[in-house]
């Protein structure tokens, strides 16, 4: 008994297996041949025919049972393999989610850091009180986006103005925008930033004052805002923006070589370093109107004074040296009386322009009082200050002064002091000037008399100064 159930269960899990392992054309004719050699083998000749169909129907059902069995675990691994599909796939899009999540964090880790960047420049820019500090921090903040070759910043001087040409142009090249951590340093060699106008810029600059407004050419294609001329057609990409004050351009910006996609940003930035410059300008009109005569349009007499106070400062620290002249007109009542106020303002303005043109540039003149005028000549000692004075005095008795299409002519007065340790006081310094100057007019006018330090023993009016003389002219 026990020998039939090992050999069929044996059999048995061989059909099962093989139903397993064949395809489904196979199936029966080997369960039917395996079952038959089985029975063969254990019933001999005393089989049962009806036992035996059983058997071999019992073994046909056993491989099929194999076959199905396997089906059904594929149809499992499949399902199963969908599920794991699906689930591997939303896990897919979950860590994109994320990954998008992440990604959307840092853009607005970095917008915000671009605002408090874009914040800071424009904060500098707004404390700034010179247009070439406010171009260079514009330079610094455009540098940190994006890529250009040049930037130019053109000032028109609003007197002196002829055509489009610029009376000054300062240039900064994008590598001078990236490494300014010491802005301060880079700033003491402002002469290094003046640049040039090219005769591409000339172009672009006539364009700007014709049409008054923001101008670009960019990748060769787009250009400049509806109805300019295609005049940049081949030109290298630039945008130029206008800076206008009371309708006039004063100033245009440039930027060269920037890429069309970069525009928008750069126009804001650049709007805002527009009305800085804007603000600039006017603050610096507002102070020179705030210390220049209305007339002469040369130094007030308190600026005049304070700028004096300031040389003698550096003069005690520095042993520096400094001259002052006070500089009147001879007989101006008389000459009022003769040809009128009117006629006199105009002279008293010639007469302060002959005086700046007769000294340097570093020295400064102002308007003491009615028709008094003061010059402080910086680094000038005693005898320079003396030849200075002399050749104003020349420069106006030899002038023809027209008004009103009139020539006339007036002579001046001057009284020099210069700085010294027994001169070292403000007061002292002019009441020295006004002495000297007195003493010129009471030795007959249209000289020059100088208090010096070798007036030790001077006999004039028992002051310590004496008085050097010059020729004496004919009163006008
Ligand atoms: P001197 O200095 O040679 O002693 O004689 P002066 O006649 O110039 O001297 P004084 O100081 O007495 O007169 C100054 C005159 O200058 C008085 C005034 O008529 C004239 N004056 C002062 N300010 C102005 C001005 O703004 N315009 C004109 N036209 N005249 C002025
Ligand atoms: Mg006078
Ligand atoms: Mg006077």
């Amino acid at each position: 008994m026990l020998k039939f159930l090992v050999f069929n269960g044996a059999l048995f899990s061989v059909l099962f297996l093989h139903g397993w392992r064949l395809g489904r054309f196979w199936r029966v004719p080997f369960a039917l041949g395996v079952a038959a050699a089985g029975l063969g083998l254990i019933f001999g000749n005393s089989l049962d025919p009806l036992v035996g169909v059983f058997y071999l129907i019992f073994a046909c059902l056993t491989v099929d049972a194999g076959g199905r069995f396997r089906g059904w675990v594929a149809a499992r691994q499949t399902a199963l393999d969908e599920e794991i599909g699906a689930l591997s796939k939303k896990l897919g899009s979950e860590q994109e989610r994320l990954d998008h999540a992440a990604r959307e964090t840092q853009a607005a880790h970095d917008g915000v850091e671009q605002i408090s960047h874009l914040y800071d420049k424009i904060k500098e820019m707004s404390q700034s009180m010179d247009s070439v500090e406010t171009l260079v921090i514009f330079g610094e903040a455009v540098a940190r986006y994006f890529v250009f070759d040049q930037m130019k910043l053109f000032f028109y001087d609003e007197e002196a103005q002829t055509g489009t040409d610029p009376g000054q142009c300062w240039a900064l090249r994008f590598s001078d925008c990236q490494n300014l951590l010491d802005r301060e340093t880079f700033l003491k060699d402002k002469a290094r930033l003046k640049g040039e106008l090219e005769a591409l810029d000339r172009k672009i600059l006539e364009a700007v004052f014709k049409y008054g407004r923001v101008l670009y050419a960019v990748n060769g294609s787009e250009r400049s805002s509806a109805g300019t001329p295609d005049i940049f057609g081949a030109a290298p990409p630039f945008v130029a923006y206008p800076i206008v004050i009371h309708k006039k351009v004063v100033s245009v910006v440039m930027v060269k070589g920037i890429r069309s996609t970069d525009l928008s940003f750069l126009s804001i930035l650049a709007e805002r370093f527009v009305s800085e410059v804007q603000r600039v300008k006017l603050y610096q009109k507002v102070e020179t109107l705030a210390v220049t005569d209305g007339l002469t349009g040369i130094y007030v007499r308190r600026h005049l004074l304070e700028r004096l106070e300031g040389e003698m400062d550096r003069c005690r620290r520095f042993g520096f040296k400094v001259s002052f002249l006070m500089i009147d007109v001879d007989f101006f009542k008389k000459f009022n009386d003769l040809y009128g106020h009117l006629v006199g303002d105009v002279v008293l303005k010639q007469v302060a322009d002959t005086i700046r043109r007769n000294i340097r540039e570093l020295d400064l003149v102002g308007r003491y009082g009615g028709e008094e005028f003061g010059a402080i000549l910086v680094e000038t000692d005693a005898a320079g200050a003396f030849l200075i004075a002399e050749r104003i005095r020349l420069a106006v008795a030899q002038r023809a002064f027209r008004a009103y299409d009139e020539l006339l002519r007036v002579t001046i007065s001057v009284g020099c002091s210069t700085f010294s340790k027994k001169n070292d006081d403000l007061s002292l310094l002019v009441d020295a000037a006004d002495t000297a100057l007195y003493e010129a007019k009471r030795q007959g006018r249209n000289r020059v008399c100088a208090a010096t330090e070798l007036s030790l023993n001077n006999e004039y009016n028992g002051s310590r100064r004496f008085w050097n003389e010059t020729r004496k002219e004919e009163e006008p």
